[in-house]
């Protein structure tokens, strides 16, 4: 089941029966039961291929109503159901384990309502009198299976977009990010997502449809519980999202440094000098970078290679751009000092030029895809999530898997890439797939790996989720109490464990 190769035994769920397809294809129609083998199977497989369950079966229904319906069948006769959103998920969360029912979202997609668009004219005695100040404040509501870039592009229309931008967004959904609390590469310039939520609709594993409405500090509650609750605790149907102004001036910097301790003294001097402006601060390393050009064939525009690369991205309203610009000049004031002291070892590349800009930021965005395809993708490598709260941990985690093992015959890769503004440090291991079974690596490295980051105080999962994958590392970064508590509200909300069942929680801490 997993590259590790834990085993884990089915939980007596019911078996999906004739009479139950029945059930389902009056709820949704016969056209949105699923049973075609090449979709059943895309629905089992994760994305980076290396999680894969047995479904036989996959439901889309069509509204909030319909899953509710299908859940109280669930609930009825003890069906498992994986909740599935755009399948992007890095965890093992969004696929079955063994048989359980996979409830697509994808058919609803629709935004809903645009609650408010305000749009302040202010006329001040310091303005010219026909002068404008844009300050739009919106709130989006969509149904969870809207797919992150088709949202960002409706939001567009309105001069606003989504607090959350990552390189899945043209196949993750609303729904998917905010079951995960994904993360993502605009943490630093508007925070957690979860803090932009303003109202969530979930279906209960009884089938109840609960509305956790607008802005309201009790039902606030209930909403920050679902938020990254991975598909375990509800189905969300709806979601409501504060969306910030659509930023109309966006430069990136891409810099080459020496040393990860150069990459710490930009990103103190970009969160100094481009303050407000500062919207992304992204790292990769040399190995990510060679696994990007060799595998992809991406070519960095920098002139000559060099230990670590920072993606600098400034964005902001003023459409003049004056203020940013004259930012951006402090910052690569600091730049060039930095350089000199490091005897003129820093490089970088300035964009404003929306072509030059996507082929940056896709070094980047497809760094894993590069690193995966090192080795296919069956055994083939291991990748983690850690947060980290000393940055520097980023670079002597990688560096201590590196030292343990890089010289193994079978290891290709060992490489980093995240987001640094978030002390989110992405770690891959490339193998030889035969290699790596021969010598049981993987459980070697997940052991250490997961050892380093406890003695560390890190965390096993920064923006993933902790799905299948790491549920049974656990209690690497939560006590014994906190774990059974978690254990108890999952009871509470989910009786007969039939949402999402093997994922986030240890098998040992649920017993159904
Ligand atoms: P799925 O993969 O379908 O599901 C993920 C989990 O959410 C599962 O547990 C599932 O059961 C649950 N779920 C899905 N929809 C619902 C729903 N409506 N109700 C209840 N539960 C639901 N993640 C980051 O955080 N930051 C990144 O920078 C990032 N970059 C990525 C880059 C690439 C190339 C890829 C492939 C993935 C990346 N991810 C990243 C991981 C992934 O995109 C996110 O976890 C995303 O939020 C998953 O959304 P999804 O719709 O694909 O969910």
């Amino acid at each position: 089941i997993s590259a590790d190769g834990r085993s884990l035994s089915r939980s007596s769920y019911s078996r999906i029966e004739p009479a139950d397809l029945l059930v389902f294809a009056d709820i949704i129609g016969q056209n949105h039961v699923i049973t075609d083998p090449f979709e059943v199977l895309a629905a089992n497989t994760d994305w980076p291929r290396d999680c894969r369950g047995q479904g036989g079966h996959v439901l889309r229904p069509g509204c909030a109503e319909e899953v509710s319906a299908i859940l109280r069948h669930c609930q009825k006769r003890r069906i498992a159901v994986v909740p599935q959103g755009g399948n992007t998920g890095l965890a093992g969360g969004g696929v079955p384990v063994f048989d359980e029912l996979v409830l697509s979202l994808s058919r609803m997609n629709r935004v809903l309502e645009f609650v408010t668009t305000i749009i302040f004219t202010l006329k001040l005695s310091q303005l010219e009198s026909n002068s404008k100040i844009d300050a739009v404040a919106g709130l989006v509501v969509a149904e969870a299976g809207c797919v992150l870039a088709d949202l960002d592009s409706h939001l567009s229309e309105h001069g606003l977009t989504v607090p959350l931008d990552l390189a899945a967004k043209g196949s993750c959904q609303i729904g998917g990010n905010l079951s995960t609390n994904a993360g993502g590469i605009r943490v630093l310039r508007y925070g957690s997502l979860r803090g932009s939520v303003r109202g969530l609709e979930v279906a209960l594993a009884s089938g109840e449809l609960i509305d956790c409405g607008r802005v309201n500090e009790d039902e606030s509650r209930l909403v920050q519980l679902m938020i990254g609750s991975e598909g375990t605790l509800g189905v969300l149907t709806k979601v409501t999202l504060a969306c910030p102004p659509r930023p109309a001036n966006v430069r990136l910097v891409l810099i080459g440094c020496d040393s990860f301790q150069s990459v710490l003294h930009l990103f103190s001097a970009a969160r100094s000098t481009l303050a407000e402006t500062l919207s992304a601060f992204e790292v990769m390393d040399a190995a990510t970078m060679s696994a990007v050009s060799d595998n992809l064939k991406l070519n960095c525009p920098l002139s000559g290679s060099s230990e670590f690369y920072a993606l600098v991205e400034t964005a902001s309203c003023d459409a003049s751009g004056s203020n940013d610009a004259g930012k951006l000049d402090k910052f690569l004031e600091c730049l060039v000092s930095l350089n000199h002291e490091s005897a003129g070892s820093i490089d970088a590349v300035i964009s404003n030029d929306s072509r030059q800009f996507g082929a940056i930021w896709a070094l980047r965005e497809r760094a894993f895809e590069a690193l995966v395809a090192d080795c296919g993708p069956a055994g083939g490598y291991m990748q983690f999530d850690a947060a980290v709260s000393d940055r520097l941990d980023m670079q002597r985690l990688v560096l201590a898997t590196r030292a343990e093992f890089g010289q193994l015959d079978c290891v290709i890769r060992v490489a980093g890439f995240g987001h640094l503004g978030d002390g989110n440090l992405h770690l891959v291991v490339t193998a030889d797939p035969a290699g790596a079974a021969a010598c049981g690596l993987w459980p070697r490295v997940e052991a250490f790996v997961y050892g380093w980051l406890a003695r560390r105080r890190g965390s096993i999962s920064a923006e993933h989720g902790l799905g299948w994958k790491r549920s049974a590392y656990l209690g690497h970064c939560k006590s014994p109490t906190a774990v059974s508590v978690m254990a108890g509200i999952k009871r509470l909300l989910d009786p007969q464990g039939i949402l999402n069942p093997y994922k986030v929680l240890p098998p040992s801490a649920l017993s159904y």
